[in-house]
Formats: C-alpha cells, structure tokens, sequence
C-alpha cells in the first residue's frame, strides 16, 4: 500500500494547498491512480444494500492476477528459456481463496513479494482479478458502484499521509461533512485527543510538511482517526514496520483494538500480536495460499508459517507481545 499512497508524498506543497481546496482525500486517490484499469457497469448496484442482507463477508473466489504489462516487463528479464518457461506464466496470485467472514480478522502474512499488497488492491479494486472474482456481502465488486466500495472499504496504510491543513480539515477527507464534535471523538478512539488538545490551536492546528510536525505514531493514530470517522463496514490495514517507541506503540495498538473491533478486517500482519489475535491467518508464498488457520494450529503444522514466525515475529516479541 505504501506504492499506493507513493504518489501523494511525491507532489509538491503548492500541489497539495491547490489539490486540498479542489477535492477530497478519495479524489485525490482517484486522480493519482487512475487512469482506472476498471470501470464502472451502468447498471452497477449499490453495495450497502447487499450489506444490510448479507453483512459484510469478503470472499477471494480462486483469484488468479497478473499485472497488466508484467509479461513485458518478465520477458525483458529473461536470461534462458528454463526462466521463459518458469516466469513467463506466472502470475502475482494464482488460485488465491480465501473468507472473512463479517466482523472477523484475517492476517496475510508472507515473504515480500508474495502477493499481500496486490491482495488488498484487488479488495479496494484498484484492478479486477484476471480470473475469479472477489466478493463483498457475496457481490461481486465489478457489479457494484464505486462510490459505495469506497464507503464500505477503508484503508489504513503504513504511513499516514497528511495534507498541509488542519488535523480536522485532514480528517474530513474521509467525511467531507463531520462535525467537530464527531471529529474530537473520532480522536478519542484513535487514542491521540489529549495530544491534540494540548495542540495550541486544537483541532485547528495546521500539520503537515510545513506546519506542526507529528511523530511516526501520531501520524499513524490520526490514520485511524480518518478511518474511524468514516467508519467503513470492512477495513485493510497495512501494520508499520518501522518501530515506534514503546509510548507509541502501545496507543498505536489501542488505537486499533478499537478501530478493528466489529468490522471486517484484513490485515497485512507485521507484529506478533496481531497473527494471536487473528481469527485466521493466511500464509502466502509466491502469488499462492500455502497455508491457513490460526497462529497455534500453523506453528504447531510448522512449513513457512514456522520459518515466517521465526524471521520475522519471534525477534519482535517483546516489543509486540
Ligand atoms: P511486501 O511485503 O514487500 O510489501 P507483498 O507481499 O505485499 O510484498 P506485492 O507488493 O503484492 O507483495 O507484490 C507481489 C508481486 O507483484 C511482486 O513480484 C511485485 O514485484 C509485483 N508487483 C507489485 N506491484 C506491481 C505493479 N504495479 N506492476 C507490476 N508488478 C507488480
């Protein structure tokens, strides 16, 4: 996801003053991404109908995905005919299936490169599967509007992305029309209303590149805030990397117990904490589900989720546990 919000730290501060005053958060995802490589039906439904039948279950049917130009870009790399054999074929997820059923927590862990990220972008469709079908409350998301995906997905990405403006005028790019008051309590739950406050202007205080400068972890809290405030049914989180002071990380863990509970949620797992507390995890390898259940049964059954508990969980257990 860090691929997908890119972009954004890329554009110059005037870019930013003029895009902030012309259109919201979304838009600007819009702008920046898309050229869409989907588009909307004509007789597209609205998603939050089949939510109130179904509830909000995401469902990976036999998803296979290829990025549109990765044959090009495999074929350029090509050394031998034994790689065209191997690579040329291969696509970045392959049969992928897998449910979350609604208000349940899913974790993908996986080395880097086996296909997390591009899990969460076929989730917000960013793309469409090249096979298959990815599902909310059992519709298919290439017959639903987009305007209805986007209220019912949010996305928590590893850096939090703010504009030069205030911390309100940020979080109202998740909801053009909150009050103050649903702003400060959105700020509550997010763990971070009493640094805010000690703000000397508040909620009015100006942040960003050239304004009141926020750490790793507040950042990140007033992520959440912007989600909470938009309050989405389903919610992808992509977990830091990058350690946070031990402060930090504890609000940053409230902030999302409280954030996650109750919602749909997959999450791009980083810390140990999080795969105990999944209802499931899902380990990848190569674009493929090698493995599913929950952190005793994959350790117990050793294979990847072992040797992935042990490079990248177990050395953070302190910090994480
Ligand atoms: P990490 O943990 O490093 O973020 P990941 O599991 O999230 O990795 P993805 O980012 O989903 O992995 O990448 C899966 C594969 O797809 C990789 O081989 C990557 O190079 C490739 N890939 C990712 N984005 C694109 C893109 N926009 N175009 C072409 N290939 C891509």
């Amino acid at each position: 996801l860090g691929r997908l919000y890119g972009p954004l730290t890329a554009m110059s501060n005037v870019q930013v003053d003029v895009m902030t005053a012309l259109v919201s958060f979304e838009r600007v995802l819009e702008v920046l991404d898309l050229e869409p490589t989907v588009a909307e039906k004509p007789d597209a439904t609205d998603l939050r109908a089949a939510k109130e039948k179904h509830g909000a279950t995401v469902e990976l049917d036999a998803v296979s995905f290829r990025y549109p130009g990765a044959d090009e870009v495999s074929l350029a790399s090509l050394e031998s005919v034994a790689t065209l054999q191997g690579e040329v074929h291969r696509n970045t997820l392959d049969d992928v299936s897998f449910t979350v059923p609604a208000g349940h927590m899913v974790a993908l862990v996986g080395h880097s490169g086996a296909g997390k990220t591009t899990i969460s972008q076929l989730v917000t469709r960013m793309y469409d599967p090249t096979q298959g079908a990815v599902r909310i409350a059992g519709t298919d998301l290439r017959d639903v509007t987009q305007a209805s995906l986007r209220a019912t997905v949010g996305v928590v990405s590893q850096e939090a992305h703010l504009f030069h403006d205030t911390i309100a005028e940020n979080l109202r790019y998740a909801r053009p029309d909150a009050t103050d008051a649903q702003i400060e309590r959105a700020l509550e739950q997010a763990h971070i209303a009493d640094l805010v406050a000690s703000l000397p202007d508040g909620i009015h205080t100006v942040v960003g590149d050239r304004g009141y400068r926020l750490s790793g972890g507040e950042r990140q809290r007033l992520a959440i805030a912007r989600m909470l405030l938009k309050a989405p049914d389903v919610v992808i989180l992509d977990e830091a990397t990058a350690h946070l002071d031990s402060g930090s990380e504890a609000a940053v863990q409230a902030a999302l117990d409280e954030a996650l509970t109750g919602r749909t949620s997959i999450v791009i797992a980083h810390r140990l904490s999080t795969v105990r507390k999944a209802d499931s995890i899902v380990v990848l390898s190569d674009g493929r589900v090698v493995d599913q259940g929950t952190h005793a049964q994959l350790l117990a059954r050793g294979g990847v989720y072992a040797e992935l508990y042990r490079t990248q969980f177990e050395s953070g257990a302190t910090v994480a546990a």
